[in-house]
């Protein structure tokens, strides 16, 4: 699992999560990584992730004068916790399916299942099918603290 810190075209820094590199270039050449704030499918990839290599981040941070590492501007918080909102809502109004998303997205779009918005967990692979078939999908970062919810 590849960790990366993204941005897009407006500013807005979030993660997201990869299962190799390579993925990251294809979802982005799909449409499928959107800005959780904006909605942006403008995204690049920041230069280096601070969880991976704080050292370098830090160093970087202190030669660009800018705010150090680990001390996120206002902007960042900002729109960190737009994201957070963001995940809740779509918690909220969504039926979780986990791992047959991709079976159930087909089903609802084949409408052999009342249409209703599912969430749940999809490989790469299985998104880009579900793209090629028309089917409307979206990939968000879910911040890990919602991840597994504390019952
Ligand atoms: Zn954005």
């Amino acid at each position: 699992m590849k960790v990366f810190n993204l941005s897009c075209d407006q500013d807005h820094v979030f993660e997201g999560w990869f299962g190799r590199s390579e993925d990251f270039d294809r979802q982005v050449e799909q449409g499928l990584v959107q800005c959780p704030v904006c909605g942006s499918g403008d995204i690049r990839k920041l230069l280096s992730a601070p969880r991976i290599n704080r050292g370098r981040a830090e160093a970087l941070a202190r030669e660009a004068g800018g705010p150090q590492a680990g001390e996120p501007s206002q902007r960042q918080l900002e729109a960190q916790r737009l994201w957070m909102q963001m995940a809740r809502q779509l918690i909220e109004n969504t039926e979780d399916v986990g791992r047959r998303f991709a079976e159930e997205a087909r089903r609802i779009h084949y409408r052999e299942t009342p249409a209703r918005a599912i969430r749940g967990e999809a490989t790469p692979h299985e998104a880009a099918d579900l793209v090629e078939e028309g089917i409307e999908v979206f990939v968000f970062p879910m911040p890990a603290a919602l991840k597994n919810p504390v019952q």
